[in-house]
């Protein structure tokens, strides 16, 4: 099946009020292209580098997501122009956001990465540190970045039942942080970044309004 064919078939099962981020990483700008003609408007990377090559060649009109875990030093290559930073996973990490998103005049989106897989390998916080930054004056001093949800991984397994629990909890969670934080000039929950091509169903299902979709859209890829 085409890319355009692919886009549409997900576009039929995922309700309208759910954003779809067609995950682009490793594809070349013809794919984008191609969903892009296809109406798609939306898409993420995982790497700064590749995405700010992209961001170059690419339509203005397209808003990049960046979905992979970020460096500090490499933020100041993609502020000019991303739209929503996706695994932000520490206070350490948003305040060089805030700096780099300062210099460029504008605001930054972002969600805060939550670690709800039982793999150890996936980034994320936990909810004690995700309360720590809410809560700490740095946080609140920030006029250039604005948390607007959370994000999270399930573990990479067969085992639906567990996915549905880990992706439960991050909902939980969102919905425990939106009522025990009031909504301020840099915090307004409203997005819930989960779900990806082997999951996305189930993620909807237990609340995800946001779904990043990559090898069911641009087929499967050669590397990660
Ligand atoms: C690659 C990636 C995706 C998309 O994965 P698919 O299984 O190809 O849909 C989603 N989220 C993140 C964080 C990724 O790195």
């Amino acid at each position: 099946m085409s890319v355009k064919e692919n886009l549409i078939h997900i576009k039929k099962e995922i309700p309208g009020d759910v954003t779809l981020v067609a995950v682009s990483k490793t594809k070349p700008n013809e794919a984008i292209i191609e969903a892009y003609e296809a109406g798609q408007r939306v898409f993420g990377e995982n790497k700064i580098q590749e995405m700010t090559d992209k961001w170059e060649a690419l339509p203005k009109d397209i808003e990049w997501h960046m979905i992979g875990h970020v460096q500090r030093n490499k933020v100041k290559y993609m502020a000019p122009f991303v739209s929503l930073i996706h695994g932000v996973d520490s206070l350490k990490l948003l305040k060089e956001i805030e700096k780099q998103a300062k210099k460029n005049e504008r605001t930054i989106s972002c969600l805060l990465q939550m670690h709800i897989a039982k793999e150890e390998t996936k980034f994320g916080m936990d909810e004690n540190e995700v309360k720590a930054l809410l809560t700490s004056e740095e946080f609140k001093k920030m006029e250039h970045v604005k948390v607007i949800g959370l994000m999270g991984m399930a573990t990479f397994t067969e085992d639906e039942k567990q996915i549905k629990e880990e992706f439960s909890s991050l909902k939980a969670l969102f919905d425990s942080i939106k009522s025990n934080h009031n909504t301020t000039e840099n915090l307004d929950l409203k997005t819930l970044s989960m779900g990806m091509s082997g999951d996305y169903t189930l993620a909807i299902e237990c609340g995800s309004n946001m779904v990043r979709i990559g090898s069911s859209i641009f087929g499967a890829r050669n590397y990660n």
